[in-house]
């Protein structure tokens, strides 16, 4: 019988990525390898209770959401969490999962929208990056900078061009809460013409800084 350590499990509405604004479960993993200047879950770094895949499948179940959404922390830091994205896809939800972009994600299964960071200098963790993921990345994934500065904005172009990554999949662009004017990084974004999506993080505009809610 497979666990995992969990911060959390909740209903909320999406703030961010492709279903932004629909109704979501988030299963929240415990811990973290990385510690990026901006984090907003550091409260997701330690702690937790070991749950069996069955009982979080069950506690996902009460919610009658189409979408899940795996995230920490880092997800794929627990090794089980393949598992459980793969079983969370036979039930028929949309799973989503967020990660760092440090870990591997060749195991995750096919039918998971990977969300994967590819971090800026102004993260702190730049030389975190795996860039053998990209070889990895479907056309129903996204990829995410979140952007602190300028600095940070030239870098993730760069990196966007260098890679050709709009080809792969959806590109976005997030601005540093509370370091990265929004507006600001949209007129850049226009000004360059660039192939990615604005992305503001929904759940700050309705409920403050408060991930998820
Ligand atoms: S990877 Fe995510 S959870 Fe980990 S420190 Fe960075 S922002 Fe926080």
């Amino acid at each position: 019988m497979s666990r995992l350590r969990i911060t959390e499990i909740f209903y909320s509405l999406q703030g961010e990525t492709r279903t932004v604004g629909l109704p979501t479960v988030f299963v929240r993993l415990t811990g973290c390898p990385l510690r990026c200047g901006y984090c907003d879950t550091a409260y997701a770094f330690h702690g937790g209770n070991w749950i069996e895949i069955d009982d979080i499948l069950k506690q996902v179940a009460e919610y009658g959401a189409h979408y899940v959404t795996v995230t920490g922390g880092e997800p794929l830091a627990q090794k089980p969490c393949l598992e459980l994205l793969e079983r969370l896809c036979d039930v028929g939800y949309e799973v989503s999962l967020e990660t760092s972009g440090a870990l591997d994600v060749s195991g995750v299964d096919q039918r998971v929208v990977k969300v994967v960071d590819i971090k800026t200098p102004g993260s702190g963790e730049v030389t975190k990056n795996l860039f053998d993921n990209l070889t990895h990345i479907l056309p129903h994934d996204q990829i995410k900078f979140v952007i602190c500065h300028r600095e940070d904005y030239e870098w993730s172009k760069n990196i966007l061009q260098q890679y050709q990554l709009n080809k792969s999949c959806e590109v976005l662009f997030s601005p540093s809460a509370g370091q990265q004017p929004p507006g600001l990084l949209a007129d850049w974004i226009i000004e360059d013409r660039l192939p990615v999506r604005l992305q503001v993080q929904l759940h700050k505009y309705l409920w403050g800084d408060v991930p998820g809610r």
